[in-house]
């Protein structure tokens, strides 16, 4: 039996950036249309990242530069969480993140430390800056984590993520990393309570089945994998409950405005 369309419909949509919409520089095929359609639609759209080695102006500016129409208010980054969350505790993170986001977290007192924060830290991934924050932790400073993305596509290539690192420290220091972007559910439950729609009616698309797919499942959103970006065949079958699967960002839109 159907369900009646005005109970199912879909009002608020989360998209993923790298994998769902473009790429590296590439767009995925149709994804600036998709997107197009969705406003059109007059869905909520909500542009959803655990990207760390961008700064949101540098986002913003590639989203654009690809095409896409956005406000800066519909960009939210796990960047942004973990700033927001050392902020309201008055902290002084050690933080090992990305040359590339220098700037982002200049804005912290980075003399002695009491957190740490690891987000994609690429090159600055070495034994001196993960032993600094193991020691940090041991002495009792939270260790607080982008997301535990497994890897990344770029290029054409997989590429590993910050995932294994915050594990390593976690291992070795006995602690439980506080996770700032996906799939915290706090994140989802933030970025679709900037929207007007609940969380049942709120539908994430992304090709992270754990981060995006699990994460937005567990926090009582819908949720759509797709097969571009990392996705690896069998990737559904990873995680347990009720997600669609698509091909790519075009055919997750025509199912959220087509209902
Ligand atoms: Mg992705």
């Amino acid at each position: 039996m159907a369900a009646s369309r005005e109970s199912d419909m879909t009002e608020a949509l989360l998209l993923d950036l790298s994998g769902v919409l473009y790429d590296g520089d590439t767009l995925i095929p149709g994804a600036r249309e998709a997107v197009e359609r969705v406003q059109r639609a007059g869905l909520e759209l909500r542009f959803v990242t655990n990207t760390s080695q961008k700064t949101r102006a540098q986002l913003l500016q590639h989203l654009r530069r690809l095409g896409f129409q956005l406000e800066d208010e519909q960009l939210f980054t796990a960047v942004d969480a973990a700033q927001q969350w050392l902020k309201q505790r008055q902290l002084r993170p050690y933080c090992l993140v990305h040359d590339n986001i220098a700037e982002e977290v200049a804005v912290f007192d980075s003399g002695d430390p009491n957190a740490v924060l690891i987000a994609d830290a690429a090159e600055q991934f070495n034994y001196h800056s993960l032993n600094r924050a193991f020691q940090l932790c041991m002495e009792g400073a939270p260790l607080l984590g982008v997301g535990y993305n497994r890897y990344f596509r770029s290029g054409g290539q997989l590429m590993m993520d910050a995932g294994a690192f915050i594990r390593a420290v976690e291992f070795a220091a006995g602690v439980e990393a506080i996770i700032v972007g996906k799939p915290s559910a706090e994140f989802f439950e933030q970025v679709v309570a900037s929207t007007t729609a609940r969380e049942s009616r709120a539908l994430m698309v992304g090709d992270d089945v754990f981060g995006d797919v699990e994460g937005a499942l567990n926090a009582g959103l819908r949720a759509c994998l797709v097969r571009t970006g990392k996705y690896r065949a069998g990737d559904e079958d990873r995680i347990a409950g009720d997600f669609a699967v698509v091909n790519s960002v075009v055919e997750a839109v025509a199912m959220a405005v087509d209902g």
